[in-house]
This record gives C-alpha cells, structure tokens and sequence, in this order.
C-alpha cells in the first residue's frame, strides 16, 4: 500500500535517479516558506516567514514514520523535503535523529539554503548524510527576482550560511542551481553564479531547469538541454543534468530559422547539441555549414571547444 493512501507526512517512496528509492517526510503545512520563487512547483507561498517552529506535530510524523518502518518500508533513502522549507521545523534535527537511530535508511536534506547561517540549524543539518542546497542567483537583485525571500533574507546571508555549512558538514553537499530563461540563463550570468557555487565547495553540483509547470503564478519556460549541456563545464565540480523525456530535436528537422532562433539566445557547444539530439557531432556541423557559410550564424572554437551562435548585426 501507498503511504499517500493512509498517512499524512510521508510520501513516496518514490524513485529519484540520484537518492535511488526515496520516502519523503513532508514537515510543512501548505504553503509556508522562507522563499517564493517563480519557479516552485508546489505552489504560491502563503506564509512567507523566517520562522521556525514545529509547523507540523514531531510526534505525529515520528509515529508515522515508525509504523511505515514496522510494515516492512524499505527505501534508500529518507528524505525531508516537500510543501516548504523542511529547515523551518524547529524538530528536524530529532526527525533525522530518528531516522537514524532506527537503522537501515540514509538520510537526506533538501533545502533552499535560507536558514543555514543560524548555528543551530547547520548542526542539525550536519545529522544528514546528503544535503542539497539551492544557489541559483550571483547577487542580490538577481536572488529577490528569483526567489521573492521573506523579510530580513539576503543573498549574502543565504551565500555565507551554505559556505559555513560546508566548514561544518563532513557528508555529501550538493548544489542545486535553477536556471530560468530570462532570469539567470546567460552566459556572463551562469558564469557568476558559478563563481559563487565554487565557494562553497559542494561535492556535486546539481543543473535543473523547469520541467513541469510552475504554480506560483509565473509562467518560466525551460532552458534548452543543450545549454544545460554548454553550461555544465563550468561549474566545480562539473555539474550534472537532469535526463529529459524529450530530446532536442534530430538537426535535420529544424528549419534554418529555428536553428537561428534557438542560437540567438544562447551560444551552444556542438558536442552538446550532439548529445541533446542523440546524433554525431559531424551531423551537427553538415547542418550548420550552409547557414555558417551564408554568414547567418559563426562556428568557432572557444575555449577548446566549437560553439555555434548567430553572427553579429
Ligand atoms: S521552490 Fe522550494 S524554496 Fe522555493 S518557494 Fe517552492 S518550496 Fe519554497
């Protein structure tokens, strides 16, 4: 039997390609967080708070937990993560605690970053064995745009909190960074919050893009896989990238005008394009030859590798 079928704070276990089979703890009532970004899936922030409290009864979610556990639950992986920031339940320490205690899961964290530069909340952190963290924006401005924080959250507390987490947490620190058209996606952008994902030392960096649609009242279309696939490199360590269901399109069934479209916006490595479309890098290079040669569109190498983008008016 599902666990949605009969309980309130689990969900799952559901498979996740990088935790394998994960059971997911939901501490958050709907829709309270410390952020709301344009981008969430779960829906518009109600309460937009920095407070933590226990949200939701520990005991109820432990006594759940436990007769999940007593049914024969088998997962990876139990992970707090679901309608909000799970950092916000002042009990997930006690929650992992638990898990621990009873034997047979690792456990995992997924939060947006926001509350890591309070001591107490980095300590219970620390009790995971994986930590994902968000960084998706390079500067202020560009973190108020994205993620509409609650009062008294700042891009330079948000950064400096991840940082002091990784001096403190000796487990697994991933990075997440969002990336939305519009908003974080171009190059000089992607390379500054590189730049700031590089201080914090993760040990994988995680690149994502839209890929269901957003609930929070902002429509944000999703970055093509092939920048996904151009941006990777630069981060360190090299970011991995989600497996989408679609692929880019085979290079033979994009009209000129597509291909000029698709490049005005985001100067893209042929290896990646290859790659994204599931053909050889040769393909790629036939295709734009003519457009290259009618002086549509440049092929060059950059940095060791060949990139294509639309000429200069
Ligand atoms: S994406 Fe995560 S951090 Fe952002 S509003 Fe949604 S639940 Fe909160």
């Amino acid at each position: 039997m599902s666990p949605s079928e009969t309980y309130r704070y689990l969900f799952g276990p559901v498979p996740s390609r990088r935790l394998g089979l994960s059971l997911g703890l939901d501490l958050n009532p709907l829709k309270v967080c410390t952020e709301n970004c344009v981008f969430c899936q779960v829906g518009a922030t109600t309460e937009l708070t920095l407070e933590r409290r226990e949200w939701v009864p520990t005991a109820d979610v432990l006594a759940e937990f436990d007769r999940w556990a007593g049914t024969g639950g088998r997962a990876d992986f139990v992970t707090l993560s679901g309608s909000g920031e799970p950092t916000m339940h002042s009990g997930f320490g006690d929650i992992l605690r638990h898990v621990r205690a009873a034997g047979g899961f690792r456990t995992a964290l997924l939060s947006n970053g926001s509350l890591m530069a309070l001591p107490e909340v980095r300590r219970d952190a620390a009790l995971a064995d994986v930590v994902k963290v968000t960084l998706s924006a390079w500067d202020e401005e560009s973190f108020r745009r994205i993620h509409r924080p609650a009062e008294g959250l700042s891009f330079d507390r948000l950064l400096a909190g991840e940082r002091a987490l990784r001096e403190e947490f000796r487990g697994q620190l991933w990075v997440e960074v969002m990336l939305l058209p519009g908003y974080n996606d171009l190059p000089d952008q992607v390379r500054a919050i590189a730049e700031r994902v590089a201080l914090v030392r993760p040990d994988a960096v995680h690149l994502n893009t839209v890929t269901r649609p957003a609930l929070a009242g902002v429509e944000v279309p999703r970055v093509p896989e092939a920048w996904l696939r151009t941006v990777a490199p630069w981060f360190t360590p090299a970011a991995d990238i989600p497996v989408f269901a679609g692929r880019t399109p085979a290079p033979g069934s994009l009209s000129d005008r597509a291909w000029i479209e698709l490049l005005a916006r985001h100067p893209l490595a042929l290896d990646a394009l290859a790659a994204s479309a599931g053909v050889e890098i040769s393909a790629i290079e036939r295709r734009l030859a003519p457009l290259a040669a009618a002086g549509q569109i440049v092929l060059e190498d950059h940095h060791g590798v060949r990139m294509a983008r639309v000429a200069s008016p």
